[in-house]
């Protein structure tokens, strides 16, 4: 098995170091060839939406990935990953993948204190530890999305067919069972 990253801006290293972990082989990728060899399953780790989704496009990297997440290649989205793939942002239709019937609202938490740490209960794991970064949470979601985790009483976690996305940071925590879960579904 090999896990594809998106490795163009924000924390795509976070993610190859939890992959070591778990001794799973995982290829960055940066641009076209990259998407020559095959992989199993996606991540697109935190950062900025805005600047990943230019950069995407840029680099001839949306098409193509659009193609195979539509084809059901396993997805984990993180934070600006998550904002990636919703169909709506604040509201209005997003520019981008729009693969998930759901409306994100960006910085939600507020744009400079907005980063915080909890612990709170996800679907089939129980308690996991969250680590929020100027996050976005699920602000209205189709019935068709699968609710995996809710602070505060905003969505912060969804399965929508092969699609994780998470309002949090996963790999910034010492805890492996997200990627774990993602994995089991990669394989
Ligand atoms: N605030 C960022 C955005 O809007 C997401 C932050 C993150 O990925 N930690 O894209």
């Amino acid at each position: 098995m090999k896990i594809g990253i998106l490795a163009v801006q924000g924390a795509f290293l976070e993610q190859e170091a939890v992959l070591d972990q778990l001794n799973v082989p995982w290829k960055e990728i940066r641009c076209e060839k990259d998407l020559e060899d095959h992989f199993d399953g996606l991540i697109f780790p935190g950062g900025e939406s805005t600047v990943q989704g230019k950069l995407l496009k840029e680099l001839h990297l949306f098409d193509p990935l659009l193609t195979m997440i539509q084809n059901d290649l396993p997805v984990l989205a993180t934070c600006a990953g998550m904002i990636l793939l919703s169909e709506k942002i604040d509201g209005k239709p997003s520019p981008y993948f729009k693969t998930i019937p759901m409306d994100v609202k960006r910085n939600a938490y507020g744009r400079q204190l907005g980063s915080f740490h909890t612990a709170a209960e996800y679907k089939e794991l129980g308690c996991v530890p969250m680590t929020f970064i100027r996050a976005p949470y699920v602000s209205k979601a189709a019935d068709s999305v699968s609710i995996l985790s809710v602070v505060d009483s905003h969505i912060t976690a969804v399965q929508y067919r092969n699609q994780t996305a998470l309002s949090f940071h996963p790999e910034l925590d010492p805890d492996l069972r997200i990627h774990q879960k993602f994995l089991d579904l990669c394989s």
